[in-house]
């Protein structure tokens, strides 16, 4: 008996299913032949941002500084659609970081819209670059720059779009948060985005790139390449950073400009801060006495601020010390959209020394 109603159920869910989908195909067709219908005596939708595109074609010229180009266009699409410059930088910057290749391409743009968003939902073609029919199935794409096609290939469609589309949804950071989730099911990379656009907005600029070693060279200190190593306390993982020994107290500066994505304890790394930049490097600093007083999540860092104070905390409960000697655990990870990657930091680190060591630090 139950199972005869189990197995109805199952059947009146499927038909329920079919039919759902056979409605949006209908719902589909019936827009396509609406759509044909009305093309032989001339239409012609609206053309909403026509009247922008010599706008957009006068982004001013800069000099041949990338991030200076890409600051100006950012800048310019913002005043067109309603929207704040930091906003389109932020998502924009976010796809870039997790892009190896041609980082530096001053025309690329990063961010892609889901093709469903950009054609229309129940629209049968994608990729969809005919602004007639992306209307028709209210899609979002748009043909900023007047030739005719609204191409995510073409940098200043799919910005001006982005553009558009947030400034739908308000300008207050709260609407922010409403209009990336709409674009991202991943909380994560949510955070990370909210993050780059603090960032971005605070410093006024998408130079953020300076870099500075991660102790005060006034104390003594010492470290070797040990990343790989097996570790010395505890797990069997490989050894995922750099020890840099140094007595307690030592100041430990920030690497990077970033923001504090995490600040507290963990069995492991005890007092540990992990600061993330603008190409989505994460900066780990493990093992800390104690954190520069009042740092706390959320928090914007620059390259060279003291963030805490060496010590050899970690491997038991909050508050353990002393398990081993006292030294900053420094570890670098790289975010690809899916997982973050651990690398070697110690090539970067005997880089920054050498500069300090330039500039008489
Ligand atoms: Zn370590």
């Amino acid at each position: 008996m139950v199972m005869l109603r189990e197995r109805r159920r199952r059947a009146a869910r499927t038909f329920f299913l079919w039919n759902r989908h056979a409605a949006i195909q209908l719902v589909a067709l019936l827009r396509v032949a609406v759509f044909l219908a009305f093309m032989p005596i001339g239409f012609v939708p609206v053309m909403p941002f026509a009247s922008m595109t010599q706008y957009v074609q006068a982004v001013p010229k800069t000099n041949d500084d990338p991030l200076d180009h890409r600051l100006a266009r950012y800048q310019s699409v913002a005043g067109i659609t309603g929207t704040r410059w930091s906003y389109l930088a932020a998502i924009d910057q976010f796809h870039r970081s997790l892009i190896v290749k041609n980082p530096d391409d001053p025309d690329a743009v990063s961010f892609r819209f889901p093709d469903v968003l950009w054609g229309g939902p129940g629209n049968p073609r994608a990729p969809e670059e005919d602004v007639r029919l992306i209307n028709l199935f209210g899609g979002l794409g748009i043909d900023a720059d007047g030739d005719q096609k609204a191409s995510q290939d073409n940098p200043l469609d799919v910005l001006t779009a982005l553009g558009r589309f947030l400034h739908r949804f308000g300008d207050d950071p709260e609407n922010f948060r409403e209009a990336l989730a709409k674009l991202y099911d991943d909380e994560k990379k949510r955070r990370i985005i909210l993050g780059f656009e603090r960032l971005i907005a605070h410093y006024g600029r998408l130079d953020l790139d300076e870099k500075h070693f991660v102790l005060d060279r006034r104390y003594p200190y010492s470290y070797t390449n040990t990343f790989g190593a097996t570790r010395g306390w505890g797990g069997r993982r490989i050894h995922e950073g750099a020890d840099l020994f140094a007595s307690y107290g030592t100041p430990v500066k920030s690497a990077s400009y970033g923001y504090v994505e995490v600040i507290g304890w963990n069995n492991y790394g005890g007092w540990r801060i992990g600061i993330r930049d603008l190409n989505n490097v994460y900066y780990y600093y493990a093992h800390l006495a104690h954190f520069k007083k009042g740092l706390k999540e959320g928090d914007l860092v620059e390259p060279g601020e003291v963030i805490g104070f060496v010590g050899s905390s970690g491997y038991g409960p909050p508050g353990t010390q002393g398990k081993f000697p006292p030294h900053l655990h420094f570890g670098m990870y790289r975010y690809t959209g899916k997982y973050e990657w651990a690398f070697d930091p110690t090539p970067y680190l005997r880089r920054w020394e050498k500069n300090a060591r330039a500039r008489g630090e």
